[in-house]
């Protein structure tokens, strides 16, 4: 299967043919919106094909075997340090999701009606997926590591399943004790291989563990499982005020009204002189809750004298597949078939060659 990968430069495409059948594109844009945001020469393989747009912009489009993109994603997003069956698991992650979209986009194209939405809302015109982190990172030669190759190599064509669909391969970084399920967190749909499992895996402060998934492992805080938070009443109030819009007022009570089956809130009332709001789901709950984004929705309040103390528990949304979790198992000896049964409950891995 072939997949076309758009490549983000701005706007017009500098590049160069080499003479081993690779092309080089100058100043391609990676982590865009992110703090890491810059731009890159890249080297690629495959086929290009340059999209001239109505505003007079070009867009590069690589067009590449699907399990060659994949062995760079694997690359660009994992660390070489994590163990082979971690890789692996994450290879049909990876696999599962793209193919999931591609399938579901062409479905629609054939429909003759227009592309989903959020696509169009990306810029995702004339191609599958961009090479950024918005779609998966992928960085085409540059960084492709032979534990990569190996990890797609082992799960060639490998993806999960459930009842004969490609399941939605959730992921986040550590579900803090038990995992999320997929209506507290998007839309009301139960996907049965997403429910809520326990998760005695991500408890941990192991460095070795950590530094395979943590990027920036050295900077951040390891203090994920169990955290804290405490805002003195007037700073509460102003980070409400810059993430929602909305004056409060003094804040007199914060409840939570739901949650999910993990522990985490969709639904908080906040209570002030001036307004009273019930917000939701978890996402929102997070962000009009720091100056940044807060861990998780996962959390008791309690007060202090006049401070506002959140207790919580993990990090991200917490559905599908927990990734500290995961690296722990993979560590424990764990083979990715039973990481991936863990967290995809009644799921079968299957091999798609569409
Ligand atoms: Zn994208
Ligand atoms: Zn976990």
């Amino acid at each position: 299967m072939k997949i076309r990968v758009g490549i983000l430069t701005a706007p017009h495409i500098d590049y160069e043919r080499r003479e081993n059948g690779t092309f080089l594109i100058r100043n391609v844009r990676i982590g865009i919106g992110f703090h890491w945001d810059r731009n890159e020469d890249q080297i690629f393989e495959g086929e290009l094909e340059i999209l001239h747009n109505a505003d007079g912009t070009e867009t590069a489009v690589n067009i590449i075997d699907l399990e060659d993109y994949l062995t760079s994603v694997i690359s660009s997003e994992m660390s070489a340090l994590s163990s082979p069956e971690l890789l692996k698991a994450h290879t049909v992650i990876s696999r599962s999701w793209v193919m999931r979209l591609i399938e579901r986009e062409r479905r629609i194209a054939s429909a003759g009606t227009l592309r989903s939405k959020a696509f169009e809302d990306g810029g995702h015109v004339g191609f599958d997926v961009c090479a950024d982190d918005h779609c998966q990172r992928y960085e085409g030669l540059l960084r492709r590591n032979d534990k990569a190759v190996e990890a797609v190599r082992a799960t060639a064509h490998q993806v999960l399943t459930y009842e004969g669909e490609i399941c939605d391969t959730r992921f986040s970084k550590c579900c803090g004790g038990h995992s999320e399920e997929f209506e507290y967190c998007w839309d009301d749909i139960h996907y049965p291989y997403l429910e809520s499992v326990e998760c005695p895996y991500c408890d941990t402060h192991d460095a070795k563990v950590l530094r395979t998934v943590l990027n920036n492992y050295d900077q951040e805080t390891q203090d994920f499982h169990d955290w804290q938070v405490r805002y003195a009443a007037q700073e509460l109030h102003d980070i409400l005020l810059e993430k929602s819009g909305i004056d409060f007022g003094e804040i007199q009570e914060m409840i939570p009204l739901k949650r999910g089956k993990s522990g985490r809130i969709y639904l908080l009332k906040i209570v002030g002189s001036k307004h009273t709001e019930e917000i939701g789901k978890e996402l929102k709950i997070r962000r009009w809750l720091s100056h940044k984004c807060l861990y998780s929705s996962w959390f008791d309040v309690s007060r202090e004298g006049t401070d506002w103390v959140l207790t919580g528990h993990g990090w991200g949304h917490g559905v599908g597949l927990c990734q500290i979790g995961a690296a722990v198992m993979a560590e424990q000896g764990f083979t990715y078939e039973q990481i991936l049964a863990h967290y995809f409950k009644g799921s079968v891995l299957q091999v798609r060659e569409a």
